[in-house]
């Protein structure tokens, strides 16, 4: 089958940009339905919406997947020095504690600060800067509390580096190990500016009271799934998903309405093209909202338990979408690099093939690379060169107006471009995948306990 890439493009963009529906998905998903974490009512009328858009995209066997999530709940959790509330939120799964107790200042928490304060911090509250600290070798924040932890401290109020009074959840644990990343003991996190009273009150012996009221249980969340048929090789495929879930109380408009849209959106332009110009994918492509990214990617380990028993050819993800134009792809392996290079200089848009030079636990494409699948993500909010706004996740601040409409048109648009392309790229011209999951382990232990490269 000779296709005609000009004119394919040339339809792609300007379905993408034209017939859009980004800013009807936006208010949706950010305004009507607002936080989504997952296992939530929220959660499941996201996924119920997400099926509805796979549906009416054209999209062959588009479902809500139910599995039992492990998680976690807060109904309160407040923390005071005298008679003044302190800025606060939990970290995410952190246990439930009354406490009252002196303060003590660990600074950034790394060695030579654990050592001026040793002999305090039994029965503390240790007060922390979870930014690196300058000029020191990077210790991860998990490692750092840790170390609190077993230094005695009952509980650890982690400072946030961002200023003017904003406060993120945190996940405590080493993520690339989900099944026992957990924060060492009740840790919650308080702004710059209240972290810097904090520090000074500990130099005074004054004590913090602090509570948080959470519980642990498991409850059903849902993946929703859906796919366009290839043509010519259908034993093969290619995936795109991106995590529909939030951490509490946040709209998540940069993470991740961004992601999720960006994923309905390439969905919908291909299945357009499809049924008006009757070009297909050679490849299938699968599409996937993921739930429960925010915890520990429960839900995309479920999907690749679940359908990823023969490897996709390549598994892209979308998080936080909102950090300036496509930019190209990020690869968790190098084999595909020139291979998926070629492709993009088709396009004729500048796109970069990159290589992440450490395994990345950051988001949804995780699992994937986990198991040895050739997974990327894009752009991110740590990486150099992007807006402002994708400095917004985690917090009720990442509201709709975070998601860039005209920017989610042309990542729809390029991803739309590249899945094409590379669904009809035969099979025997791309490079073997031949990284075993025992491989990705051994990786894994080499670079336990540093901190991933943000540039
Ligand atoms: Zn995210």
């Amino acid at each position: 089958m000779e296709l005609d890439w000009q004119a394919i493009d040339r339809w792609i963009f300007g379905e993408a940009w034209t017939g859009s529906k980004v800013r009807d998905h936006v208010d949706v998903l950010c305004e009507q339905i607002g936080p989504r974490w997952a296992s939530s009512a929220a959660e499941k009328e996201a996924a119920e919406y997400i099926r509805g858009q796979f549906v009416e995209s054209g999209l062959a066997g588009a479902a809500l997947e139910e599995f039992e999530l492990d998680t976690w709940a807060y109904d309160r959790a407040e923390a005071s020095v005298g008679s003044m509330p302190i800025d606060l939120l939990p970290y995410n799964r952190c246990p439930p504690c009354k406490l009252e107790a002196p303060l003590v200042d660990a600074g950034f928490g790394t060695p030579h600060a654990l050592d001026a304060v040793r002999d305090k911090l039994k029965g503390s509250i240790a007060v922390m800067h979870l930014a690196l600290e300058p000029f020191t070798t990077p210790v991860p924040a998990n490692i750092r509390l840790q170390r609190l932890a077993d230094a005695g401290a009952v509980a650890i109020v982690a400072i946030d580096s961002k200023d003017g009074r904003r406060v993120e959840y945190h996940n405590g644990g080493d993520w690339r190990e989900p099944e026992t990343a957990e924060p060492p003991c009740p840790a919650v996190t308080t702004s710059r500016e209240h972290g810097g009273l904090l520090r000074r009150w500990a130099g005074e012996g004054k004590k913090l009271r602090l509570t948080v009221e959470s519980r642990f249980y498991s409850a059903p969340a849902h993946n929703v799934v859906g796919q366009i048929k290839g043509s010519r090789w259908p034993a093969e495929k290619l995936m795109l998903g991106g995590h529909h879930d939030t951490v509490y109380g946040t709209p998540g408009g940069n993470d991740n309405a961004s992601g999720t849209i960006a994923v309905l959106e390439t969905a919908r332009v291909l299945g357009k093209l499809q049924s008006e110009l009757g070009v297909a994918p050679g490849m299938d492509i699968c599409f996937a909202t993921y739930s429960a990214e925010e915890q520990k990617f429960q839900g995309a380990s479920e999907y690749v338990r679940r359908h990823c028993g023969d490897k996709p050819r390549l598994a892209i993800n979308l998080d936080e979408l909102s950090a300036g134009h496509m930019k190209g792809v990020v690869l968790a392996f190098g084999h595909l690099r020139d291979f998926v290079q070629a492709h993009l200089d088709t396009m004729s848009d500048g796109l970069q093939c990159h290589v992440m030079s450490q395994l990345d636990a950051t988001s949804d494409h995780y699992p994937f690379l986990r198991q040895g699948i050739d997974a990327a993500h894009l752009w991110r909010w740590r990486f150099r060169g992007r807006h402002a706004d994708s400095d917004y996740h985690h917090e009720p601040a990442d509201s709709a107006d975070k998601l860039n409409v005209r920017e989610t048109k042309e990542y729809a648009g390029q991803l739309a471009r590249l899945l094409l392309r590379l669904s009809h790229a035969a099979p025997e011209t791309w490079p073997e995948n031949e990284v075993t999951r025992e491989a990705v382990q051994a990786r894994l232990g080499r670079e336990r306990e540093t901190v991933v490269r943000v540039y």
